[in-house]
């Protein structure tokens, strides 16, 4: 396992480089899982993912309370990361995004968002949708409470990614590589899915047993350095 310096320097990559790759814009945000003190995390405070900083990243308790804040501002939607933490002990980050891509299967939620390409074997066979409206009616639809955020993760339950009604997609992962990874290909998914759709009826997804199968390759450590060693360097992060 990666030192904690180190660990914060990746997190920063991480934000920069779902900035390069559009899946966030000046919304949406990536954490981790303190490494030596399960019951906190690291978030970056309220900024634009592509110019988070080391400065920028905060911790956090479980409950979304920061340990030292020193004026930073913070995100309105950390307890979509501390609830998810609570719920799941295996997971070690969460990302949240609005990519436009994924947002289709968020609205027209009757059609399901399943894997079609295999480094989006984990998004599992299909993607659950969580509706906010369903327990607390009308809201902004942002994840502002941990009631919130608990309801979401009841949804997400043990899938490594789940979609928000007319909002976005969260991931959980249990590594910061793996989290980046299913961020990107939830959104590449989603694009190809939607351009297949247009083709025609008979769409081919992947198999269980595919899945499986891919995930074995697609998660092997050698798999996920190389495409985060790319993704980063597109990101600039020879530079940081
Ligand atoms: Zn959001």
């Amino acid at each position: 396992m990666s030192n904690l310096p180190d660990l914060l320097r990746d997190l920063v990559i991480a934000n920069r480089i779902l900035a390069r790759e559009d899946v966030v814009d000046y919304l949406g945000h990536i954490s981790i899982r303190h490494p030596e003190r399960p019951d906190r995390f690291f978030l970056s405070c309220s900024r634009s993912p592509a110019l988070v900083a080391l400065d920028d990243i905060m911790e956090f308790d479980l409950d979304c309370n920061p340990i030292d804040q020193r004026g930073r501002s913070m995100y309105f939607e950390r307890p979509i990361h501390g609830a998810i933490y609570q719920a799941r002990p295996d997971v070690q980050s969460v990302a949240h995004n609005h990519a436009y891509e994924v947002l289709p299967f968020a609205i027209a939620y009757n059609v399901k968002l399943r894997p079609v390409v295999h480094p989006a074997c984990n998004i599992g066979l299909e993607v659950p949708v969580w509706d906010i409206r369903k327990k607390f009616g009308d809201t902004n639809l942002l994840v502002t409470t941990m009631e919130h955020g608990r309801d979401l993760a009841a949804t997400l339950g043990k899938s490594k990614a789940a979609l928000m009604r007319n909002h976005g997609c969260v991931i959980a992962t249990s590594s910061l590589r793996e989290a980046v990874l299913n961020a990107v290909y939830l959104k590449v998914n989603a694009r190809l899915q939607a351009e297949a759709m247009r083709l025609g009826d008979e769409i081919s997804y992947l198999t269980p047993g595919e899945l499986e199968k891919t995930a074995e390759l697609v998660n092997s450590p050698n798999s996920l350095q190389r495409a985060w060693e790319y993704w980063a360097r597109r990101a600039g992060a020879d530079k940081l």
